[in-house]
Order: C-alpha cells, then structure tokens, then sequence
C-alpha cells in the first residue's frame, strides 16, 4: 500500500491562522505529499494565509477568494481551480459559523437570523461544496467536513452551532450516498475542543477544556495535528472502505456517560 499523497491534489478550506485545525490539515497533507489548494473567506485572510502556507517547504499552492454563502463564488471558484489543475482528490471543509449572541445562554432565544446564518455557513456551505467539487473529482475522491459532539448531545452554550452540526452530519451522510456511485467518499471528523478563533466565541469555553483534562479517558485536549492525521487517513486510499461515517479525535470523551 502506497501512503504516499505524491501527485496528488487537495483542496483545504478554512485556514485562518496558525492555530485553526485547517492549518492543522494542512500540514499533514503537506507532509504526506500532497500539492493543496487554499480557500479562504474574503480579502482580509489572503496575506495571512499565503505568509502561513510559505512555511511548507516545496509546496507549489494555489489560493482563491471564496465566501461559501454564495453560490457563484463557489461554483467560480472550482470552475477556476478546474481551469487551473485539472482533477482534484479531495477537499477538506473546515468552516463555521454563528453569532457570538447565539453561543451563550439559552437555545431556546436563538432568533430566525441567527438559526438561518449559522446553518447558512456551517451545514449548507458542505452541500454547495461537494456539488461543485464532485466533477473535478474524476479519479474518484474524499471530502472530509469537521464537526463536534455538540450535534450529538446538548453541550453548554454550543446552542444554535450543536443544531447546524446535527444538519451538518446528516447532510454529509446524504452527500456519501450520493457521490458513492462516482467513488467519492464524504466522512466528518467529530473534534475535541481546540483553542481556535471560531473557539472564542463559544461562552466559557475554558471551563469545556478543563473539563476534556480532568474526565476523558485520555485526561488531555487534542491537538490540530491529530485532527490533521485523521484527515489525512480519510482522506488517503488507508480508508478507501469508509464513507458516511464520523470519526471522534476527541481523546475519546464522547463515550462517556455519567462522569
Ligand atoms: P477557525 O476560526 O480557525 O476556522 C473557521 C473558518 O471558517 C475560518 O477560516 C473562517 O474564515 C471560515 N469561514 C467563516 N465564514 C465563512 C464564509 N462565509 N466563507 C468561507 N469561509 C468562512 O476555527 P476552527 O476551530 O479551526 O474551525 C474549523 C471547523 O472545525 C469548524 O467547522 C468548527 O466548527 C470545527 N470544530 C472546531 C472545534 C474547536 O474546538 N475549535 C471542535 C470541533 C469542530
């Protein structure tokens, strides 16, 4: 078996800093061999992504504005990339987003904007994506989207992003049954709590790390890297057998009952 990603080409969507977990994918697809494609959301991410991506020693990266609210600029974009590289093998999702009113507090005041932004960017984004990613997958492909436990079982202040995550993981059990048939799988990543810009936002999200410290089997947070390694699995031919499914990296706190 080949775990090599050489000549292979991978878009990553998401990086907005050093410390979000796309960076994280990043490096791992980087480090297996890949060539990646970086999206981010508007003008202001350009500089700091593109000085990011210089760290990667030979990585030949290309980089497209795309706001995933917006259809045109999601189809334009992998028009463009089609126009530029040809296939692709896969696309990591890594993009959320609410307001920082809704992540706090109670569930039950969530307003309809806010309901409809949060799911708008963070559960329907995944769907517009895999829709115009799936033509250049023709040698077949993965696509990996993150997701949390919170769309699992009511978390603390997750709130209106826990109810997009629930839609988020159906949506990408939907999407693996569709794009089977043109051998691209779709999977999710189920993360623990990584201190990340997104992370700021959510009401007392220390109190949630310390709690991964003190009660997960593993007694310890997990890292972007962690997340990145099992993007790259999903993502490699290592899980050419897997679709639909979500993956917990979360130092295994989401067996837990009482604790
Ligand atoms: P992050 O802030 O580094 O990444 C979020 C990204 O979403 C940013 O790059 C941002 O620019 C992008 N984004 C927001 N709106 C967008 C739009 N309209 N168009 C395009 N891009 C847009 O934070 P992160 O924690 O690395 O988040 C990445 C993913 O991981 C999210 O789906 C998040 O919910 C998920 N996740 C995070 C954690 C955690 O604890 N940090 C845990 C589980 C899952």
């Amino acid at each position: 078996m080949n775990f090599s990603l050489e000549g292979r080409t991978y878009v990553v969507m998401g990086v907005a800093n050093k410390r979000s977990i796309a960076w994280g994918i990043a490096r791992s697809l980087h480090e297996a061999g890949a060539r990646l494609i970086f999206t981010y959301a508007n003008e202001r991410f350009e500089k700091p992504v593109k000085d990011l991506v210089s760290e990667l020693e030979g990585q030949d990266a290309l980089f497209y504005e795309c706001d995933v609210t917006d259809d045109d600029a999601v189809n334009k974009t992998f028009e463009e990339i089609k126009g530029d590289v040809g296939t692709i093998h896969g696309l990591a999702h890594c993009i959320a987003f609410a307001n920082k009113d809704d992540l706090k507090g109670e569930f039950v005041d969530t307003s309809r904007d806010g309901y409809l932004l949060a799911h708008n960017i963070s559960a329907y984004s995944l769907v517009a994506v895999a829709r115009a990613a799936q033509p250049l997958m023709t040698e077949g492909g993965g696509i990996v989207t993150l997701t949390y436990l919170g769309g699992e079982r009511v978390v603390q202040n997750y709130n209106v992003m826990g109810v997009a995550k629930a839609s988020l993981d159906a949506s990408m059990k939907y999407l693996a049954n569709d794009l089977g048939k043109h051998g691209v799988r779709v999977n999710a990543i189920s993360a623990g709590p990584i201190r990340t810009l997104s992370a700021k936002g959510i009401g007392d999200f220390n109190s949630v790390l310390k709690k991964i410290e003190e009660t997960s089997p593993l007694r310890r947070t997990v890292t972007q890297e962690e997340v990145g390694d099992t993007a790259y699995y999903l993502l490699s031919d290592l899980s050419r057998g897997v679709t639909g499914e979500i993956i917990h990296v979360d130092s295994g706190y989401n067996i837990l009952g009482l604790s």
